[in-house]
Order: structure tokens, then C-alpha cells, then sequence
């Protein structure tokens, strides 16, 4: 592995043999947007092409939200891996990717994202939003850049070696295909 050299200057910790874009189309109507590249994406330069990846591609999106993963663009918060036993990323790392990510939300202009995991839910929506509270309901988000609706989503790996959990990461996942395809059992909630 080696450093990331882009922050180089910020002091940035992690390192990487591949940083790890955005994939999917731009512009796009659906954004999902993860925490940081483990082992395999390092490898590939792909974010979710790992085992979270499979789960995700394949049981939550395709299954579960009825969604192609070919129409989604598929992102992370960092695009480096944080170490070799894939910690999360910290608050100053999360700063010093954040531009990258803000850019990108512009130039795909989702109509929706799903936050995948606590930090991208937080990142997005605010400091105070828990998971076990925001999960699965949709939030309109306005800024002076872009406008979209968003849903937290529990984060694949959080299923992998739970089954009670993977039900109710599942529902949420369904939920989110329903509140792209407009259907308004959704429910919605304003940020705290
Ligand atoms: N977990 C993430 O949050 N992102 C990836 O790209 C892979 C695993």
C-alpha cells in the first residue's frame, strides 16, 4: 500500500494501492453512498465489489429495491482505505475527502440517495442522526447546490452474519425502491 498522495498536504493517515471513484453513470437519478473502500475495492479500484458489495448488488438492490445496480452511481465518502483492518474513517479524514464527494453529488444530480451506513447518513443529513432512529424513512434535503431526497440505509456488512438484522435491512432496502418509484407509503420525517 502506499500513501494517498492528494493529502499529502492535510496530513491524511490512510493509505491505498488504487483510489477509489465514484462508479456508475453521470448524470444519474440514484446515488448510493458508502463509508470507505475495504481489501477487495483497494484491489479493483471499484467501490462495493467486495463481499458488502455482492450483498449489496445483488440481495438489496436487485432484490430487495428492484433496481439495477448498472443505473445506480455507486460512491463512498473516503475514497482511500483507511488501513489494513478497514477502520472507519475519522472525522478529519472524512473533512478532507468531503470536497470530492460534495463535487461529485453535483455533477451526477441524484433525484435520490441512500446514505449506506451511520457516517455517509450523518455526513449527509447531520451530526445528531441515529441510525436506529432514521433508518429506512425518506428526508427532503435542499441546499444551495443540489435538492434530493434521502434514505439511511443500515450498512450491508451490518446483515452479513445476522439474519434478524439482514430482515430488517432488507425492508428498508424494498422501502427505498418504493420511494424511487414515487410510492407514497414511504414515510417521511423532517431532520431533527
Ligand atoms: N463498504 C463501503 O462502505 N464501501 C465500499 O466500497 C465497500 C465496503
Amino acid at each position: 500500500m502506499r500513501p494517498c498522495p492528494e493529502h499529502d498536504e492535510l496530513g491524511c493517515p490512510m493509505t491505498r494501492i488504487n483510489r477509489v471513484d465514484g462508479d456508475g453513470p453521470v448524470p444519474c437519478d440514484i446515488m448510493l453512498i458508502g463509508e470507505a473502500p475495504g481489501k477487495t475495492e483497494d484491489k479493483k479500484g471499484k467501490p462495493f465489489c467486495g463481499k458488502s458489495g455482492s450483498e449489496l448488488t445483488h440481495l438489496y438492490l436487485a432484490k430487495c429495491a428492484n433496481i439495477a445496480r448498472r443505473n445506480v452511481r455507486v460512491d463512498n465518502l473516503v475514497k482511500c482505505r483507511t488501513n489494513e483492518k478497514d477502520r472507519d474513517p475519522n472525522t478529519a479524514e472524512i473533512e478532507a475527502c468531503g470536497w470530492i464527494l460534495r463535487a461529485e453529488i453535483v455533477k451526477v444530480k441524484p433525484r435520490f440517495i441512500g446514505t449506506v451506513g451511520g457516517l455517509s447518513t450523518r455526513w449527509m443529513l447531520g451530526v445528531d442522526m441515529r441510525m436506529d432512529k432514521v433508518h429506512g424513512f425518506g428526508y427532503a434535503l435542499s441546499t444551495s447546490e443540489f435538492e434530493c431526497l434521502v434514505m439511511p440505509l443500515y450498512h450491508p456488512a451490518f446483515g452479513l452474519h445476522n439474519t434478524a438484522m439482514m430482515r430488517h435491512i432488507m425492508e428498508d432496502w424494498t422501502r427505498f425502491g418504493k420511494m424511487v418509484r414515487g410510492d407514497e407509503s414511504v414515510m417521511w420525517k423532517e431532520r431533527q
